[in-house]
């Protein structure tokens, strides 16, 4: 199956700054930073069901007028929100497994990839070939189901493990960070998720610890 096109919507109008950093360059690493310092001081962006809807607004991944949708159907179904959002992570920690192991060259987590997997035929159930101007693209057909961003991303995740991308796949260079990005750079030297998040914080630290030594 070709590569769906995943950030078709990514040129809609925004109705306000995004809230999360989207640094990866591909939204399923994106996805598997909303947890913030993992490995050190673990913080949950995704807290509720809204900030999943926030997240899929800030990566285009929710039309504008899915948006609203989604929001109102999760506050008349709190419970199955809920178990939207423990499945959205529960998926965002498999593909974190998944990809933690293959940029530190291991194999790939049986469980995680078992659960990627689940909710990668999920997904597939609900994709659809639809008609656009002479040529085919591939949808999901309820998009107001709440677990339409779980689909997506997983569906994502599936194209970029299966894709020439994947050797490009790395994690910061800052331990404290580790945040995923995919180095497009050109010669594929790119240590830090951003260089004003990151980068620049190892600089001054790097600087400091020269100037105690000459001193
Ligand atoms: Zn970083």
């Amino acid at each position: 199956m070709p590569p769906m096109q995943a950030h078709e919507n990514k040129n809609i109008s925004r109705r306000r700054s995004p809230r999360f950093d989207l640094i990866a360059g591909n939204v399923c690493l994106d996805f598997v930073n909303t947890l913030d310092d993992r490995h050190t001081k673990p913080k949950e962006l995704l807290e509720h069901y809204s900030d999943l809807v926030r997240f899929g607004e800030d990566s285009g991944l929710l039309e504008p007028k899915q948006l609203s949708r989604l929001i109102k159907l999760s506050s008349c179904a709190l419970d199955r929100a809920e178990q939207a959002l423990h499945r959205a992570r529960e998926l965002r920690e498999s593909i974190h497994d998944v990809f933690w192991a293959l940029v530190n060259k291991r194999p790939a987590p049986a469980e995680a990839l078992a659960t990627l997997n689940r909710d990668i035929q999920l997904a597939a159930e609900h994709l659809r070939l639809v008609p656009a101007g002479g040529h085919f693209v591939w949808r999901f057909d309820d998009l107001s189901d709440l677990n339409t961003l779980l689909w997506q991303i997983a569906r994502s995740a599936a194209d970029l493990l299966a894709s020439e991308q994947l050797p490009f796949v790395r994690a910061c260079s800052s331990k404290e960070c580790e945040w995923f990005f995919l180095d497009t750079s050109k010669n594929h030297h790119r240590r830090w998720c951003d260089m004003k998040r990151c980068g620049n914080r190892a600089k001054v630290r790097r600087f400091y610890a020269k100037k105690k030594k000459s001193s």
